[in-house]
């Protein structure tokens, strides 16, 4: 069995954003080598998360709507786990979102069903945060 291990980096400008990391995650299944196997990613911090959703601008909207009525950012003083930091609502969306998709590779492609994309989910940014990718497989 081969195994193939890198983290990604990434330092997002505001506070929330999606980035698609799709063609990222490729390179890394390409660099592996691998052509049966399964694809691990998953953020490595407790305010991030990498998901699977389509690649759709509205939607993205959808979900930083929804996620701001679930858990708002601000007042501040609305979490316990402010006071030293402010990224409560930041743990809490990530919660929601998940810390890591798992995915199949078939004939040394991702094997996705339709639409599929893998986003990474920033809830805390303004700072260098990584992505593991592991890739295991023959
Ligand atoms: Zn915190």
């Amino acid at each position: 069995m081969k195994s193939y291990r890198k983290e990604l980096y990434f330092q997002i400008k505001s506070r929330r954003e999606f980035v698609n990391i799709t063609s990222d995650v490729e390179i890394c299944l390409r660099e592996s080598g691998i052509k049966e196997g399964l694809c691990l990613v998953n953020a490595m911090h407790i305010t991030a998360s990498v998901f699977i959703n389509d690649n759709e601008s509205g939607l993205h909207q959808d979900f930083e709507n929804w996620l701001e009525k679930l858990a708002p950012e601000k007042p501040y003083s609305q979490y316990h786990h402010n006071g030293a930091e402010d990224n409560g609502d930041a743990h809490l969306k990530r919660t929601i979102m998940g810390r890591e998709v798992v995915v199949a590779i078939t004939a040394g492609r991702l094997d996705f069903g339709p639409w599929e994309q893998i986003f990474y989910g920033e809830f805390d940014g303004k700072r260098k945060k990584r992505v593991l990718v592991k890739i295991i497989g023959e």
